[in-house]
C-alpha cells in the first residue's frame, strides 16, 4: 500500500498533516513545542521534515540530510495545501543522499546515529567494531 501524506492550512492558520487520510502526524519529542510549517525556512518546516522522515525511515535521519532535505522538499511547499507519497519521500531522500555523497541517511555515514536528543547508537550501517 502506497502511504500518502497531505498536509493544509486551516481558516484559522493552524495546520494539519494526515497519514493515509486518517493517521494526524505529530512533530517527534525532539520538536513537540514547534507547529508544521511549510513553504519557507523554518523551525515548523524543519519539524514537519523530521516528522516525515522518521514516519518513513522508523528512526531520524542525520542533521545533514534533515536539513538538505527540508531545503528540497518542505521548505518548496509553497501552497495552502500538499500531497506527498512515500515514493515522492523515498526519491527525494535519494537525491539529498547523492548531494551529500552519502550511503547512510541516518548516521551520515559516521557509524553513529541519533535516537533521542541525548542518546547516540552505534549505526545498523555498520558493522560491530570490536572494543579496542
Ligand atoms: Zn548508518
Amino acid at each position: 500500500m502506497v502511504r500518502i501524506y497531505r498536509g493544509r492550512r486551516t481558516d484559522s492558520g493552524a495546520t494539519v498533516v494526515t497519514v493515509d487520510g486518517t493517521r494526524v502526524l505529530l512533530p517527534d519529542a525532539g520538536a513537540l513545542a514547534v507547529r508544521f510549517d511549510w513553504g519557507q525556512a523554518s523551525a515548523g518546516s524543519t519539524a514537519l521534515a523530521r516528522a516525515l522522515l522518521l514516519d518513513h525511515l522508523d528512526a531520524l535521519p542525520a542533521r545533514s540530510v534533515l536539513h538538505r532535505f527540508a531545503f528540497t522538499t518542505v521548505q518548496t511547499w509553497t501552497e495552502d495545501r500538499w500531497t506527498c507519497t512515500m515514493f515522492e519521500l523515498d526519491a527525494a531522500l535519494r537525491h539529498v543522499q547523492q548531494q551529500l555523497r552519502l550511503t547512510c541517511p541516518l548516521c551520515a555515514d559516521t557509524g553513529r546515529r541519533e535516537v533521542t536528543a541525548r542518546l547516540w547508537r552505534a549505526c545498523a550501517c555498520r558493522p560491530l567494531q570490536p572494543e579496542a
